[in-house]
Formats: C-alpha cells, structure tokens, sequence
C-alpha cells in the first residue's frame, strides 16, 4: 500500500491534523464569597469566541458562599448512626443529608442524588483546598451558575464561549477519580453518533459521547486535586459550542437506570438481613 493511503478503504487519507490546546488561566487568587469569577478569569486570559471555559465547582461555590464551619453544624440521630456505621465525621454525615434528595447508599460510604440530580460520593462536600475546619459544598444549582458565568463573559468581552463546571468522581468499577461536568451552559452534553456510519458502513446504534465529562477530564489533568492554585482551565479547538443550557439528559430517567435500581434492590436486601 502506497503512503498516504488508507489501509482500509485504499483511498486517500484525510491529511489534516486534529489538535486541541488547553491553558490554564494564570494567577487566581484564593476566591472568597462574593468574587466575580466571570471577570477574575477576563482580567486574566483573552477568550475567543467558542473557547471552552472550565471551571472547578470548588470555586464556584466559594463565590458563591456555600461554605460552612463543621462546628455549625448540629448531627441528627440519623447522621450519628450513619457516621457510626462508616466511621465518619457526623457534622459532614448531617450536610450531606441535608443536600441530597434521595440516598442511594448509606454504608460503606454515602452515595447520593443531589438537589441537581448529580450522583456522586459525599454529595460532592469537601474538606480540601477550604482553610480551617471549613467545608465546601457544590455550587446549588451549577448549570445555573454556568449559565450565569458565561452571560457574564459576553457582557465583558462580547465573547461566545461554553462554560463546564466540574467536580472531581470516583467511578463505579474502577480505581481513581475523574473530572466530570457537574452544570453546563453553551454545549450540548453528548456528541450523538447514532445514525453514522463506523469505518465499515454500519450504522451505530449505541455511541453517544459524553463530550462534557471527557472535556472535563481532560481539564482536570491541569486543574490537579491539590494546592496547585489552577482551578481554569479553557479548551480550544474543539468546535462544541451549541445553543444548549444544562446537563438535562446526561442523567438517566429513571426506568433506564439499571445500576440504579440494582443498588436499591441489593441494599433493600441487605436491610433486610441485617
Ligand atoms: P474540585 O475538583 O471542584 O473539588 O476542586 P479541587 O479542590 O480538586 O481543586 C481543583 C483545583 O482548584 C486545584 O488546583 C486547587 O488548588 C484549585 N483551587 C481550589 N480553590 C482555589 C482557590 O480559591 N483559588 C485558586 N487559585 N485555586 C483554587
Ligand atoms: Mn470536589
Ligand atoms: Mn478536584
């Protein structure tokens, strides 16, 4: 086979390089309640229109004020029990149960359904990168706050970008935590591929790219879990930008939800013998 060619179809390769850049916006200060994200990050990098706007909920809900001190918080029996059982801190048991509305797992760690639908360990509360005996909750409702960011960055540079907010998940199955999108504003959730064609001509029936948590992840390489100081990142590069608020439908509906369901069922049973 002649260079050039494609190995499958003996035609000619496309030739055109993909490539896709991601800086970090230097120089964040520490963000306390009340500080204007949308303008910290304009002061600070020259957006273009479609770049993709990053964002670390950690910040987000720092400027926003969802910061509580542990010793404000008064534990209820049921988050002394729960805390017992896992070898937890009660006060965080307390707010956890206070931001989810449904609890899928209460043992050997807190899995929960957040206000948003967001499933994820702890409500998503963290003790890190907050000083003193402080915690940080999400943001309460990030596609909101990502919406609100990114008519923000319009108003100061008459720029269009995306805004993805993340957090930090574990996954079910596998060791090691990702960066996933937690509220999003100016792209759609996932890339479709349902309808298209894969190299032989058959129609895929299945593919629907969550192109919010791989973009999220690829953002947290830079954003790092510690005191590295990076909490955005922006995209460019990647043709996403889309007239599309929230992360709607990246959520199952409930009759989908086999995992789901499967917990429920396993910890209804372990109730039961216990
Ligand atoms: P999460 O993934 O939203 O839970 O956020 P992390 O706590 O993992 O922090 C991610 C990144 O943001 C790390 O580089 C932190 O050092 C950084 N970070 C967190 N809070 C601040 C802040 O107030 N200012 C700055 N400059 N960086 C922060
Ligand atoms: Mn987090
Ligand atoms: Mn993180």
């Amino acid at each position: 086979m002649r260079p050039g060619m494609s190995k499958i179809f003996n035609q000619p390769l496309q030739l055109h390089l993909m490539n896709i850049s991601l800086f970090t916006v230097p120089d964040i200060p520490l963000i306390h309640e009340g500080d204007d994200i949308a303008m910290i990050i304009c002061e600070r990098f020259d957006l273009h229109d479609r770049d993709i706007v990053v964002i670390v909920s950690t910040i987000v809900a720092k400027a926003e004020g969802r910061i509580v001190e542990l010793s404000d918080i008064v534990p209820s029996d049921r988050a002394l029990a729960i805390a017992e059982r896992n070898d937890g801190d009660p006060r965080l048991v307390q707010m956890v149960l206070d931001e989810s509305r449904e609890i899928l797992l209460e043992s050997p760690f807190l899995l929960v359904e957040t206000e948003n639908g967001n499933v994820c360990v702890n409500a998503g509360i963290d003790g890190s990168n907050i000083d003193g005996d402080r915690i940080v909750l999400l943001p309460e409702d990030p596609d909101r706050s990502a919406k609100r960011i990114r008519e923000e960055i319009f108003a100061l540079t008459a720029r269009t970008v995306s805004v993805i907010i993340t957090d930090t998940n574990g996954r079910a199955f596998r060791d090691g935590q990702t960066g996933v999108a937690i509220g999003i504003s100016g792209i759609a959730p996932t890339r479709d591929w349902r309808g298209r064609c894969d190299l032989f001509g058959k129609v895929l029936e299945v593919a629907n790219e969550a192109v919010v948590d791989e973009i999220a992840g690829a953002a947290n390489l830079l954003f790092g879990e510690g005191g590295d100081g990076t909490p955005v990142v922006v995209v460019r590069g990647l043709d996403c930008y889309a007239e599309h608020e929230g992360l709607g439908s990246i959520h199952f509906p409930r009759s989908e939800d086999v995992i789901r369901d499967a917990i429920a069922r396993a910890s209804a049973s372990a109730y039961k013998m216990t």
